[in-house]
């Protein structure tokens, strides 16, 4: 049984450190994690954690700052976005597109990882930004995002955001060890996180309720709805 703390990130009891001591991760995928880690390192890749464990208190003050415009927001391409000339459900599906709702991050359970190729990063004198172009082409991250595409699944792992369909932006990053995060999923059903959110104070909530059946198949679900 999950309970709402772990699912919705409020504690931290399922986590563990990651070698380097600075990042935190589902105790069941440390040593997937690392399993991969050394395979990349065989090919002289270095995959390296830009995010991994965020916590309910983290994710509530992203989606504050993008509802004020303090941090930017972009539509699925990647462009940035006035807040201003949105209204609330515009500015919602628009924010949805990059970043989950609190209690609605698969960051919370510890099972995803966004990750990089930090030698290679450095290397290029890079300023990195997290974007789909650094992991193609002449991008820093591309042979990294390359072995993945052929590797990943061997460890456990998968890409929940390979593609667009019209929910969540392209992530070649983010990658999930599946057998622990389906367990997740699973118990994430619409009534538990309705019930969850009800309950939460943050900006737009009358908004994400009124609409809230549309956006969790949306954005939660991640099943596409392009229009
Ligand atoms: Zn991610």
């Amino acid at each position: 049984m999950i309970e709402d703390n772990a699912l919705f990130g409020i504690t931290e009891t399922h986590l563990c450190p990651d070698e380097s001591g600075q990042f935190l991760l589902n105790s069941r995928v440390l040593e997937p994690f690392t399993l991969l880690q050394r395979a990349c390192a065989k090919e002289g890749l270095n995959c390296d954690i830009v995010s991994s464990f965020r916590n309910l208190t983290r994710q509530l003050s992203i989606w504050e700052r993008k509802w004020t415009g303090e941090l930017p927001i972009r539509d699925s391409s990647g462009l940035v976005v006035s807040p201003d000339s949105l209204s609330d459900i515009e500015k919602i599906n628009t924010i949805l597109t990059w970043s989950a709702l609190p209690g609605a991050s698969r960051h919370h359970w510890g099972t995803d990882i966004d990750v990089y190729d930090k030698d290679a990063v450095t290397r290029a004198n890079w300023q990195f930004e997290l974007i789909p172009d650094e992991y193609v082409g002449s991008g820093p991250c591309s042979s990294l995002n390359h072995f993945l595409n052929e590797n990943l699944q061997e460890y456990g792992f998968y890409r929940p955001y390979a593609t667009y369909e019209g929910g969540i932006a392209e992530e070649p990053w983010h990658i999930s060890y599946k057998p622990v995060s389906q367990e997740f999923e699973q118990v994430f059903t619409v009534q538990r996180y309705h019930r969850f959110l009800k309950n939460l104070s943050f900006s737009g909530k009358e908004s994400v309720l009124a609409n809230f059946d549309a956006i969790f198949e949306r954005f939660v679900l991640n099943k596409g709805n392009i229009n």
